[in-house]
């Protein structure tokens, strides 16, 4: 599969790449005037914060360390239940440090409010949320992003990170995907 077929498979672009830097920018111009003078620690939450923590930290430019959790949610099928399983902890120590937590989607927030949580209780100076995008469900919750770049409706996107089966996380743009990719693939 070449990268135009990847491309193909979007049915309907909700974020290009150009639109995606911009807003990025925007963010980062915000959180450099709040950290003034104090030096970030951002936390990638893995796998598909990659994409947003490479580009936000590059658009911050300046002075950041970055490390990386990935952790596990379990619930049935799509959705999270916010019991949540720490499959790859942190490096560094974060007590006393401005921690940022990068991550590209917040649903239901179970995941993220769980994580701030976890990261509090390390006696940190302070932690906040960055996050790309963000479902309506997540208004409901307390968790509360301090940087959002988008609040989208309720539907399943992909690309810049974002995965259906594992896939379209190299896409440069973020759309939803055309139906033939979820029909069921016909046997022989
Ligand atoms: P929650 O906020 O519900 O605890 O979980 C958020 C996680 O669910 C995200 O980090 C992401 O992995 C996954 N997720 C939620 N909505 C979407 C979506 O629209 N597309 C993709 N690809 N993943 C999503
Ligand atoms: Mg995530
Ligand atoms: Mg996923």
């Amino acid at each position: 599969m070449d990268a135009s077929q990847v491309e193909q498979d979007l049915v309907n672009v909700l974020f290009t790449e150009q639109q995606i830097q911009r807003r990025l920018a925007e963010m980062a111009e915000q959180i450099r005037a709040d950290y003034e003078g104090k030096e970030l620690l951002m936390v990638g939450v893995l796998r598909g914060a990659v994409m947003v923590m490479a580009d936000l930290a590059r658009a911050l430019d300046r002075h950041v360390e970055m490390d990386w959790m990935a952790v596990s949610s379990y619930g049935s099928g799509t959705k999270s239940s916010g019991v949540v399983r720490i499959l790859k902890d942190l490096d560094s120590d974060i007590s006393g440090r401005d921690v940022l937590i990068v991550d590209e989607i917040i649903d239901t927030g179970l995941t993220l409010s769980w994580l701030v949580n976890n990261l509090g209780s390390r006696n940190p100076a302070s932690v906040e949320i960055a996050t790309l995008l963000r479902k309506p469900e997540a208004l409901a919750m307390p968790v509360e992003p301090k940087y959002v770049g988008w609040d989208i409706p309720n539907e399943f996107v992909v690309g810049y990170g974002l995965d259906y089966r594992e896939r379209y996380r190299n896409l440069r743009d973020i759309g939803t995907l055309a139906p033939h990719v979820y029909a069921p693939v016909p046997p022989g």
